[in-house]
């Protein structure tokens, strides 16, 4: 694609008014938005009308003023993203401390059934947050297998499955309505983590057949660093499944103050202790710009950013790990290089912002709500220039190899 087709297509885009909605500072070409999205230009007021004006004015008489609703409000506008009711969603915690509520929930219900399944090169939290699960529970066990294993894996012991829709390295992902029938065909629940695809691509979780899913609001949903995280449970289980963290917050009556625990119908019981409404209020602010997004749009769009990246990293003799296929991905593609870290740095300092993961991969997050084919044609045509060039062997760019 030349520079001039980029224009046409970035004029012809019906998504191109949403990149008005982002800060983007001058001179970036920003392909990280997978890691951490972008600041909404409507978050600072937002931020500063919870501090001023509700925190500062309203004072307490706010947590009845719409902040004790936030969660499950908040929870309710990630819920249409995700093919779920609005009352199978809620906003609490980071997505490592949902998924130890869920997974040891899930180990106590599925009892005398002990493995949790997943795979090998899993985000790192997941599998660790399933090591410190287990050990809550007797009798359980973490059994991670390759992607290829998984199949052959699921037996008569198998508790839970638990898979990354769409993989951070690699941008692989799961037919989640055929191993969700795998799992439950074979007795086993499943626990989706939406990280890498919620905001990304289309997901419809109750047409899956999901059980579980967790998310994370500060990647593809702008919600701001460290931004509170999601849940959700499939309605046909919420009555069966009860937080391990017995908070106050996801009690029955929190005001009754009584010393017992009684969950909270619904998916209450998952809040444990107060909501942290300064970052429920940015992840809200970036969340609302969601509200009119064509999500059948956004897939187009992110398909056809992939494939223009994906030409020309092939013309750079680039090696791209990430599926050919549009429903086998998400919404980053990834190239293979022995000096990838050095190339990531080089491309910084040329404003294109995209990132390494160890040992060798180059990443970048294609996000068609604030990025055009102007953009990436750009970002291919310096990614072709440093690797051509060989100006990644800049001894400036390479203090990793250096050390490692
Ligand atoms: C980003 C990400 C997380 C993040 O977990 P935190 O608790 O927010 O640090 C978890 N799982 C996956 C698959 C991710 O991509």
């Amino acid at each position: 694609m030349t520079p001039s087709e980029a224009r046409a297509r970035d004029a012809a885009d019906p998504l191109r008014t949403y990149r008005d909605a982002f800060h983007i500072p001058d001179g970036v070409i920003y392909l990280d938005g997978n890691s951490l999205g972008p600041l909404p230009r409507t978050t600072p007021a937002a931020l500063a009308d919870l501090a001023e004006r509700q925190w500062g004015d309203r004072l307490i008489r706010s947590w009845n003023e719409g902040w004790i609703e936030a969660p499950r409000r908040v929870g309710a506008k990630i819920a249409r993203l995700i093919g779920a009711s609005k009352d199978e969603v809620i906003v609490a915690d980071s997505t490592s401390v949902n998924l130890f509520k869920l997974l040891v929930a899930a180990l106590r219900h599925a009892s005398p059934r002990g493995t949790i399944l997943s795979e090998t090169g899993n985000f790192p939290t997941d599998l660790h947050i399933a090591e410190g699960a287990v050990g809550c529970v007797p009798g359980s066990r973490l059994h991670a297998v390759a992607r290829n294993q998984l199949a052959t894996s699921l037996d008569g012991e198998t508790a839970l499955l638990m898979l990354t829709h769409v993989h951070y390295k690699t941008s692989q992902r799961f037919d989640m309505s055929a191993w969700s029938a795998k799992a439950r065909e074979n007795g086993a629940l499943t626990l989706w983590d939406l990280s890498h695809s919620v905001g990304a691509i289309p997901i419809d979780l109750n047409g899956a057949g999901a059980d579980m899913a967790v998310g994370c609001g500060y990647k593809y949903l702008n919600g701001g660093p460290g931004a509170p995280a999601f849940l959700y449970v499939s309605k046909r289980l919420q009555e069966m499944l009860a937080s391990p963290l017995s908070g106050w917050m996801g009690h029955a009556a929190p005001f009754g103050f009584a010393d017992a625990y009684a969950p909270a119908p619904g998916m209450t019981r998952w809040l444990a202790g107060t909501p942290p409404m300064l970052g429920m209020a940015a992840l809200e602010a970036g969340l609302d710009i969601w509200r009119d997004v064509d999500q059948q749009q956004v897939a187009v769009k992110s398909a056809a950013l992939f494939d223009t990246l994906a030409a020309i990293g092939r013309n750079a003799g680039l090696d791209c790990v990430s599926p050919a296929d549009p429903a086998r991905r998400g919404s980053h593609i990834s190239f293979r290089h022995p000096d990838a870290y050095a190339i990531c740095q080089a491309l910084i300092d040329r404003g294109v912002i995209g990132d390494f993961r160890d040992p060798d991969i180059l990443r970048f997050g294609l996000t068609p709500l604030y990025l055009g084919f102007a953009d990436v044609v750009r970002a291919g045509e310096i990614l072709c220039e440093i690797v051509a060039s060989g100006a990644y062997r800049d001894p400036a760019y390479q203090a990793r190899n250096a050390v490692t």
